[in-house]
């Protein structure tokens, strides 16, 4: 961008150019950037931007903070083997006629 193209409001009285997007804006306009350029204002179009990300980004983490893992094993020991029929206590399967207890010797 070259400083020649540079249209200034006239009615503003601090002109300075926004750091993310490169507008420019008046000073007195402008907010203190808390996470993309600390210490450094720039036009309130992208500190709003900035608060959104940086209230996205707390929302995340809250997220991940009550993201519980949900526990895999459903291993039924009373399920046939074979079929998958739940056989509880019975020595052959009633659906598949699969032994479901060893011999014993
Ligand atoms: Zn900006
Ligand atoms: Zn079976």
């Amino acid at each position: 961008m070259s400083i020649i193209d540079i249209e200034l409001d006239e009615e503003m009285e601090m002109p300075c150019p926004c750091q993310h997007c490169g507008e420019w804006f008046d000073l007195h306009d402008g907010r203190s950037s808390k996470s993309w350029y600390p210490g450094t204002v720039i036009c309130k179009e992208c500190r709003d931007e900035e608060r959104e990300e940086m209230e996205a980004e707390a929302a995340e983490d809250e997220e991940e903070d009550e993201y519980e893992e949900e526990d895999p094993d459903d291993f039924n020991p009373d399920a046939c083997p074979e079929c998958g029929s739940d056989e509880a206590g019975a020595v052959i399967c009633s659906e598949c006629g699969h032994i479901l207890v060893d011999d014993d010797d």
